[in-house]
């Protein structure tokens, strides 16, 4: 099958086809970047003992909560971790594992691969699962690209290393099949959609010369916002992917109302609510025609 290029509207099958008795989907994910997330960029921060226990708050107190509000709900959700944060916090991790979730990579030290040769890109996705594996006995078969900061190269390398599916694209509302080449045959994975308004750091975090916006929302603001996403592409027949970081939205106010969205999402009729690995093994089973980013010429 010849991979779509950007010149196609939409090459995945529209409306999605869900399982049978689903007409949409959604899945709660966590990347745990803890301290990784600040050190890829500012090492340097390795001495703010506040900025760093700002970070540490994910693993030590908002993944706990988390855990515990993912088991009153009876949902199953998808944590991306960076080796980095395996190594750190071996025994949080093993938590994740020992509740039931997916475990999902996401780098090393959280480095952004876009600014990296592919060499680099794919020793430190190497380095990543041999954290992980050290670590929890895991072998993910699922991506995030730190920062959302995907390469061209990124669905190639997945492939030839037994990924079989990304969470870091922005161009569709449903899952879809990303090739790594234009070739007939082209390797491919399955692509599970993001985008920033589904992400809690644009909202709560505040970090003064690192990183956010300087504003910290109301948790009521963004259940409004992610409901009012959540419903629309229920509509839409969608996926609904979150993004959610612990030491953000694992503080009190912030995991009550994530809680009350989970409320929400169980009470829609139709909606399927899995892990990421789930619904990309379920996009596996369907014919789509892979779809092949080529990167825009310059003028
Ligand atoms: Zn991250």
């Amino acid at each position: 099958m010849s991979p779509d290029t950007n010149q196609n509207a939409s090459a995945a099958t529209v409306p999605f086809a869900w399982p049978p008795g689903y007409r949409a989907a959604a899945a709660f994910t966590f990347d745990v970047d803890a301290e990784s997330a600040i050190l890829a960029g500012a090492p340097e921060a390795a001495r703010r003992l506040s900025v760093m226990t700002h970070q540490a708050y994910g693993p030590r107190t908002g993944v706990p909560r988390l855990l515990r509000i993912l088991d009153r709900q009876g949902i199953r959700a998808t944590f991306f971790i960076p080796g980095y944060t395996a190594e750190r916090w071996p025994v949080v991790v093993r938590s994740i594992r020992d509740a039931g979730h997916e475990i999902a990579h996401h780098g090393y030290l959280h480095e952004p691969v876009s600014e990296l040769p592919p060499e680099e890109e794919e020793r430190l996705l190497l380095r990543g699962l041999e954290a992980l594996d050290r670590v929890a006995g895991v072998r993910p078969v699922g991506w995030r690209a730190p920062m959302w900061e995907a390469s061209g190269a990124s669905p190639g390398i997945l492939a030839r290393h037994g990924f079989r599916y990304d969470s870091s694209l922005m161009d569709a509302d449903h899952p879809y099949r990303v090739a790594a080449g234009p070739e007939p045959g082209a390797p491919s994975i399955i692509e599970l959609p993001v985008h920033w308004g589904l992400d809690d750091w644009e909202q709560y975090i505040y970090l003064p010369g690192l990183s956010g916006s300087g504003l910290i929302e109301s948790p009521t603001k963004v259940l409004e916002l992610w409901t009012l996403e959540l419903d629309a592409l229920v509509t839409e027949g969608g996926l609904f992917v979150l993004t959610n970081h612990p030491f953000a939205s694992g503080r009190p106010s912030r995991a009550a109302a994530l809680e009350r969205l989970m409320d929400h999402a169980r009470s829609i009729d139709g909606l399927w609510i899995a892990t990421a690995g789930e619904i990309a093994a379920h996009a596996e089973t369907l014919p789509l025609t892979p779809v092949f980013h080529d990167r825009p010429a310059l003028p």
